[in-house]
């Protein structure tokens, strides 16, 4: 069976990619990059998600000599031309920070009137072959900001993007829910027909 190393060291993400590919009838075995710790991370040079994207799945599929995919998303605000975009994990600052992430773009748009709240949360799933051939594959999700967080479930922004033709924000839907309507969802089930044509 062929090995798939997914890009991330986070528990919870690979449980979710491991759940949307299997679900597609892959029958690669998915690996998390913690069973090669030995790979140092990579730094995200790039200027879009495809391109992080990229960087983390030839980094490890190099350093491993085994296909690699990866993953990068983040929530684009119409309004900010785009942003936090690439930089929503560290928009307040300091990497990780969701709750500061998420005061921080509230307050900024605290002026913002509701019709011009709109964003999405994007996603692009790269998959790089040890000999440098690379793919890469994006998923949106549509949404407009709520002014008030609401809801436990997920992580980041969750809890103020209501997506289109829902009344509940992303942290108030079951994880089987929003995997089936996600950016995150729809990169990955775009990137199985490309794991199946390169890899067989
Ligand atoms: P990364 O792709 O894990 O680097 O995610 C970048 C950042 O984008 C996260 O820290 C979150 O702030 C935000 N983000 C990406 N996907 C989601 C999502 O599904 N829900 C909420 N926030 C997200």
């Amino acid at each position: 069976m062929t090995r798939l190393i997914l890009a991330t060291r986070n528990a919870g993400k690979i449980t979710e990619l491991r759940a949307i590919l299997a679900d597609a009838g892959l029958p690669h075995e998915l690996v998390g990059a913690d069973a090669y710790p030995d790979v140092p991370d990579v730094k995200e040079t790039g200027t879009t998600f495809a391109e992080n994207a990229l960087l983390k799945a030839h980094a490890l599929a190099r350093a491993t000599g085994l296909p690699a995919v990866a993953d990068d998303s983040g929530l684009c605000v119409d309004v900010l031309n785009g942003a936090p975009g690439i930089f929503s994990a560290r928009w307040a600052g300091r990497h990780g920070d969701d709750k500061a992430n998420l005061d921080l773009l509230l307050a900024q748009l605290s002026d913002i009137a509701d019709e011009h709240r709109g964003a999405h949360f994007a996603c692009a799933a790269a998959l790089a072959l040890p000999d440098g051939t690379e793919r890469v594959v994006e998923g949106q999700l549509r949404g407009v900001l709520r002014r008030e967080p609401s809801g436990t479930n997920g992580f980041g922004y969750d809890p103020i993007l209501q997506p289109e033709n829902d009344t509940r924000t992303c942290a108030e839907l079951t994880p089987a829910e929003k995997n089936a309507i996600s950016h995150r969802g729809k990169a990955f089930r775009a990137l199985v027909p490309v794991v199946r044509e390169l890899l067989g």
